[in-house]
């Protein structure tokens, strides 16, 4: 048993079945013994590796991606680049290095990134020592300037909420205690939230849906900083417009295991429910775009080639395989889906379209 299950087992014995959304965030991001707080989680080395991980091209086409809009937006003095969870660091070094073969844009651009592991934001600082950057809060306090977002594999990592629909009435999902191991149970009343009465009314008995309350907050910040001082948002992740049934899973070292198993030291995510994101930021959105399009779109294939033109024949293979691996419906071509998030009246991110 790990210390974080003892000490979730306890307090579930103290004051009850806690939320799925208590547990995810006990897992994930405990300051003593989270997933996201002690361990290297990325890479070949780590539990899981990330596009960016796997080659340059991907930020560099993210990165030429925001210097289009930039120019679209007739290339303002300042504007602000807001990474979510940003990692290692590799995906903002990669858009940074693309967009400065685009004249102004990083001279233009202020850095601002929102880590909540300290593990990982001192990695950051290292890895981005030569830039002036900022960490901020998810309450996203911004000066009032057009404003890019990006995040990758970050909305997979916020807790969620579990609901059943159960005799015509929700009930919530949560984490309690049988024979004093971790399970999953009902709660004992019924229970309310307004994403249930709109968006997932027309469910029927057996449903189980996921809302993540901190996905909807963060949606709805970034929706009313573009409308207010333009800019965009693209968001990768796996996941798909509607999200239905139990989509929780865990993770160790590329492998998948049981949600209950060793808790702090297996990434718990959850698919994405884009539509969620997009209908409460209140602003303009793209059409959900698979990965594999969106960076053909953009010219990835032009890129591996000119990488294969200059690199060394033992290096050839590598980039082969990320190609195939970024964009092919077998790899994360199509699990992976993006979308973007603009002012209306204005044009949808390169790449993407209404
Ligand atoms: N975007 C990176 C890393 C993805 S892993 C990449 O593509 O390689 C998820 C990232 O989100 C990590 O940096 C993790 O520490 C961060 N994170 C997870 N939950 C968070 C939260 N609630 N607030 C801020 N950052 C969070």
């Amino acid at each position: 048993m790990t210390k974080l299950e003892e000490l979730i087992i306890n307090r579930i014995q103290e004051t009850g079945p806690i939320s799925i959304s208590t547990f995810m965030r006990e897992c994930l991001l405990h300051p003593e013994h989270g997933f996201y707080t002690q361990r290297n989680v990325l890479g070949s080395q780590g539990d899981f590796i990330t596009s960016p991980e796997i080659s340059q091209m991907f930020g560099e086409i993210l990165g030429l991606c925001l210097a289009q809009y930039w120019i679209d937006l007739d290339r303002p003095e300042r504007f602000a680049l807001v990474e979510f969870g940003p990692g290692s660091g590799t995906l903002i070094l990669d858009i940074l290095r693309a967009g400065s073969y685009v004249k102004g844009f990083t001279n233009a651009c202020e850095i601002f990134l929102v880590e909540a592991s300290s593990k990982l934001k001192s990695q950051q600082q290292k890895k981005l020592s030569k830039f002036n950057v900022n960490w901020i809060n998810d309450d996203l306090l911004l000066p009032k300037i057009p404003t890019f977002f990006i995040a990758n594999e970050f909305f997979d990592a916020l807790p969620v909420k579990q609901y059943h629909k159960k005799n015509d009435r929700w009930y919530e999902v949560q984490v309690g205690l049988k024979n004093e191991q971790l399970c999953l149970g009902l709660s004992e009343g019924t229970t309310t939230h307004t994403e249930l009465e709109t968006r997932f009314k027309n469910c029927v008995n057996g449903d189980t849906v996921e809302i993540s309350d901190d996905a909807i907050r963060i949606s709805k910040s970034i929706g009313q900083i573009i409308n207010n001082e333009g800019g965009c948002a693209l968001i990768i992740d796996y996941g798909d417009w509607h999200s239905l049934g139990s989509t929780l899973q865990a993770l160790k070292s590329h492998k998948f295991k049981k949600i209950f198993d060793r808790p702090g030291e297996v990434d718990l995510t959850c698919h994405v429910d884009f539509e969620a994101l997009a209908r409460n930021s209140g602003c303009a959105y793209s059409r959900l775009t698979t990965q594999g399009v969106f960076l053909e779109r953009l010219g990835i294939s032009d890129r591996a080639n000119l990488l294969l033109k200059n690199s060394k024949p033992e290096h050839k293979q590598s980039i082969i395989s990320a190609h195939r691996r970024l964009t092919h419906p077998d790899e994360m071509g199509t699990l992976f889906k993006v979308l973007g998030l603009y002012a209306e009246n204005h044009n949808s991110p390169a790449g993407l379209v209404k």
